[in-house]
């Protein structure tokens, strides 16, 4: 085993390809190549049974055998909607099916929140990293950005619930935002950059 100055590429544990295309442009600047699994060659079949975001991300990571050189890095995250008791929460991916269009799994929330306004609309997005280093060191962070449900789906950027979470403070829905633009206030993009702090911190 190397020591950790023998570090040079991050694979990153995700097909989705929404949140790679995010993850690539925010670890950019760490002067690590990232892959995502199918382009380091690899594949994964995990079960997410974890109990918490933190939880399903640790499993992610473990389940990639990587190299000497390699750091594994996953995410898990999910729209928590307060009036719903944090539905979709961490079965986000699989809310009403995992083959379920995101049309009708916006439509949904939106009717299942009829007659609500305002601060009865407060959702969340989380998202937990986890980064297994080579000598087994493992580090865990975690990014949230608040917001609200809209009443219809606005937006063509970003993927999933992205046309239906509104940030009051910028009045538009985070499809509305350019990949700058969300990924310097989305949970993803703040947990990627504490990632990052960490990494830079032992690296
Ligand atoms: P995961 O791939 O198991 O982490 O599932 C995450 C799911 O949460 C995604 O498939 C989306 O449904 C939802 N999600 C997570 N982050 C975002 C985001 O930034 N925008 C929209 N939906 C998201």
């Amino acid at each position: 085993m190397e020591g950790r100055e023998g570090i040079n590429r991050i694979i990153f544990a995700t097909e989705n390809p929404g949140k790679l295309r995010e993850v690539k442009a925010i670890l950019a600047d760490l002067g690590l190549e990232v892959l995502s699994l199918k382009e380091a060659g690899l594949t994964t079949d995990v079960a997410e049974t974890g109990d918490s975001f933190e939880a399903n991300a640790i499993l992610k990571a473990r389940a990639v055998t990587a190299d000497d050189h390699t750091i594994v890095m996953a995410d898990d995250s999910g729209l928590e909607v307060d009036a719903l008791g944090g539905e979709p929460g961490i079965y986000s991916a699989r809310y009403l099916g995992e083959n379920t269009s995101y049309r009708v799994k916006n439509q949904t929330i939106i009717d299942r929140l009829a007659g609500k306004t305002g601060a009865e609309r407060s959702a969340r997005f989380v998202c937990a990293i986890a980064a297994l280093l080579p000598d087994g060191t493992l580090l865990t962070s975690r990014g949230t950005i608040e917001g609200q449900i809209g009443y219809e789906e606005r937006g063509e950027g970003g993927f999933g619930y992205d046309p239906i979470f509104m940030v009051p403070e910028l009045g538009r829905s985070t499809a509305e935002l350019t990949p700058q633009e969300k990924n310097a206030i989305s949970h993803r993009g703040r947990a990627l950059t504490e990632m990052k702090e960490k990494l830079r911190g032992i690296l």
